[in-house]
C-alpha cells in the first residue's frame, strides 16, 4: 500500500483545509518569503511523502529534544513533527536495547538514500568508550548512519559546534558532526538549545522544496540565521539613543533599556529568538530581563564573559573590542558594530 502524503495524513487527523493554508502562510512569513508563497508551499506540502528521519543522541543534555517536545499543542511544531516518520530517536521511542538498533537499521535499509539524519549532541574523538549506544561509539554510528542519509542535520550547539562538551579542555575531545562528515550537506541549527520552530521549519523546507536551505558561512540556513538578535531587538531604539541598564535591578532595567553593558552579545549573534520567540511566541531571553548569551555561535562556551558588555570579552574582533574597552562603552558599540560588518562582509565573500 503506498504511503499517504502529508496532506492526507493532516486531513485525516482533522486538520481543516482552512487551518492548512493558516499554517502555510505563517511558514512563509518564518521562512521570510513573501505571503503569496503561501498557496505553492501548501501545494507542495500537501503532495510531499513523509520522509524518514532518523536522530541520534550522542554528548548532549537531552535539551534539544525537550525544546521540541516542550512545545504547546496544537502549534506549527505539532504540525511538521507530525508529518516525518521519525522512524528512530533513541530518547523518545519506546523501544530499547536491541529492538531500538533494529529500528534503526531497518529504517536505514528501508530508506537508504533518502532519509534525513539528525544529530544533537557532540561527537568523542578523545577516546571511543567516551560514549556508546548499544556498544557502538559515536563516530561509529555517525558514520555508518550518515552513509545511506540524503543530508544530515545538526540540532544544537554541541551537534553544530561542539558546544559545552568542547569547551576548553575539552576533555572528550568533542566534535562537531560537520568535523566528522565531508561527503554530506550538513545543515547547522545552532543554539543552547535551539528555537523549536527553527528546527521544524527546516523540516518545512526540506518537505515543500526537496532540497537543503541556502547556508550561511557557519552552515545555518540563512532564513533562519540571516539576521542579528540585535537587528530585530525591540530594546533597539534605547541602544541607539545610548540607554542602557547598569545593573539587573537599576531603574534603566525597570524602564527596559538596551542590556549591551550587562553583557548582551545580541549585536554578533544571529539567530530567530527575536523574532519567533520561544514558548509559542510568548517571550524570549532579552524580553524577560537577561542578556542574549551569544548561544547560537561558534565557541560561545570558551568565549565566556557572559556578563561583560562585548568591549570586555572574547567576543567578535577581540583586538579592536580590547583596544575598546579602555576608551569605553561608547567605542566598545562601535567595535561591536564592526565585528558585525565583518560578519556580513564574510557572509557576502562566501561562495
Ligand atoms: S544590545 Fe542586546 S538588548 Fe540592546 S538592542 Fe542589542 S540585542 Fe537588544
Ligand atoms: S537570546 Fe541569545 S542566548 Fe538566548 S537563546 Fe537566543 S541566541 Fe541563545
Amino acid at each position: 500500500m503506498p504511503s499517504k502524503t502529508l496532506g492526507e495524513s493532516l486531513f485525516e487527523r482533522g486538520v481543516s483545509r482552512r487551518g492548512f493554508l493558516k499554517y502555510c502562510t505563517a511558514l512563509a512569513s518564518i521562512m521570510a518569503l513573501p505571503p503569496t508563497a503561501a498557496s505553492a508551499i501548501a501545494a507542495a506540502l500537501e503532495k510531499a511523502k513523509k520522509p524518514s528521519v532518523i536522530w541520534l543522541e550522542f554528548q548532549a543534555c537531552t535539551g534539544c529534544t525537550e525544546s521540541l517536545t516542550r512545545s504547546h499543542a496544537p502549534t506549527l511544531e505539532d504540525l511538521i513533527f507530525d508529518s516525518i516518520s521519525l522512524d528512530s530517536h533513541d530518547t523518545l521511542q519506546a523501544a530499547a536495547g536491541h529492538g531500538a538498533e533494529q529500528a534503526r537499521e531497518q529504517a536505514m535499509k528501508d530508506n537508504w538514500g533518502n532519509y534525513l539524519l539528525l544529530v544533537d549532541g557532540s561527537v568523542p574523538l578523545g577516546n571511543p568508550g567516551f560514549s556508546t549506544i548499544g556498544g557502538v561509539s559515536n563516530l561509529e554510528m555517525l558514520q555508518e548512519t550518515a552513509k545511506g542519509a540524503a543530508a544530515v542535520i545538526a540540532i544544537g550547539t554541541c551537534a553544530a559546534y561542539g558546544g559545552l562538551p568542547k569547551a576548553s579542555p575539552n576533555p572528550t575531545g568533542a566534535v562537531a558532526v560537520s568535523d566528522v562528515i565531508k561527503d554530506k550537506p550538513v545543515i547547522n541549527i545552532p543554539g543552547c538549545p535551539p528555537v523549536p520552530v527553527v528546527i521544524t521549519g527546516v523540516l518545512a523546507h526540506y518537505l515543500t522544496f526537496g532540497t537543503i536551505p541556502e547556508l550561511d558561512l557557519h552552515g545555518r540556513p540563512l532564513a533562519f540565521y540571516g539576521q542579528s538578535i540585535h537587528d530585530r531587538c525591540y530594546r533597539r531604539p534605547f541602544y541607539e539613543k545610548g540607554r542602557f541598564a547598569e545593573s539587573f535591578d537599576d531603574e534603566g532595567a525597570k524602564e527596559g533599556w538596551c542590556l549591551y553593558k550587562l553583557g548582551c552579545k545580541g549585536p554578533i549573534t544571529y539567530n530567530a529568538c527575536a523574532t519567533v520567540k520561544w514558548n509559542d511566541g510568548v517571550s524570549f531571553p532579552i524580553e524577560s530581563g537577561h542578556p542574549c548569551l551569544g548561544c547560537s555561535e561558534p565557541d560561545f562556551w570558551d568565549k565566556g564573559s557572559f556578563y561583560q558588555a562585548l568591549a570586555q570579552g572574547q567576543w567578535g574582533s577581540a583586538a579592536g573590542l580590547g583596544t575598546a574597552a579602555a576608551v569605553g562603552i561608547a567605542a566598545g558599540a562601535g567595535a561591536a558594530l564592526l565585528a558585525r560588518r565583518k560578519q556580513h562582509q564574510a557572509r557576502e565573500e562566501q561562495p
